[in-house]
């Protein structure tokens, strides 16, 4: 087993099914943590503060900037979000995956300060597919649609930033890809280097 856990870095255009994606797969791997992050937008109907988000006002989460307790942060569509590093820190140390889901711009962020991280893009099977998958879920008004749709395409030319791209058309194939993945990147011998080394020793 890998003694430092996966950084794992999940971005896709909104609506193209992450939180989706990420809630099939928790449930194959719960012991998997998802990074709870902060921002400013206001909590949708059956949103929980500290379970989907830390919502705060602008102040609080320019204090947080202040006091450099975020890894990464981003304006996406005129609110702020970021990603909390103390439990990511300590939940890596102690061996469990990490995931982050984040846009682009936070993505851009933890590529660079954490070259080691698996970076995994989540394609729409068509931009129809994805402003359908938007609408369906009625979580938005038309103006926020059509703000995140404007966003999608910037987003999606972004992959290329990214190590992997997996389309969401079939939710359960999608799902194992990106279980896949996780699991060639564990085998990646530069991540078991002390393990292989504790056995040459021991030899
Ligand atoms: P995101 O977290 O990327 O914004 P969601 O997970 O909220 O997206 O998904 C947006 C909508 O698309 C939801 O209504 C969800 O049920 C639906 N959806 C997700 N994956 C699929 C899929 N593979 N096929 C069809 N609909 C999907
Ligand atoms: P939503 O408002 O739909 O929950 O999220 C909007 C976008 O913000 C999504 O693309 C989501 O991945 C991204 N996001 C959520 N949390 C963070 C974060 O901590 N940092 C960054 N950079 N983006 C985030």
């Amino acid at each position: 087993m890998n003694e430092q856990g996966l950084l794992i870095v999940f971005s896709g255009p909104s609506g193209v099914g992450k939180d989706t994606l990420l809630k099939r797969l928790m449930e194959k791997y719960p012991e998997i943590r998802l990074s709870i992050s902060a921002t400013t937008r206001s909590p949708r109907s059956g949103e929980e503060h500290g379970k989907d988000y830390f919502f705060m006002t602008r102040e609080e989460f320019q204090e947080l900037l202040n006091r450099d307790k975020m890894l990464e942060h981003a304006e996406y569509c005129g609110n702020y979000y970021g990603t909390p590093s103390e439990p990511i820190e300590k939940w890596l140390s102690h061996g469990h995956d990490v995931i982050l889901e984040i846009e682009v711009q936070g993505g851009a962020q933890v590529l660079k300060k954490r070259p080691e991280c698996v970076s995994i893009f989540i394609l729409p099977p068509s931009i129809a597919a994805l402003e359908n998958r938007l609408r369906s879920r009625g979580t938005e008004d038309e103006a926020t649609i059509q703000k995140r749709l404007n966003a999608a395409k910037e987003e999606i030319e972004k992959v290329y930033q990214y190590g992997y791209a997996v389309v969401n058309d079939n939710l359960d194939e999608a799902a194992d890809e990106i279980a896949a993945i996780l699991r060639a990147e564990k085998r990646r011998s530069q991540r078991n280097k002390e393990q292989i080394e504790r056995m040459l020793r021991n030899a």
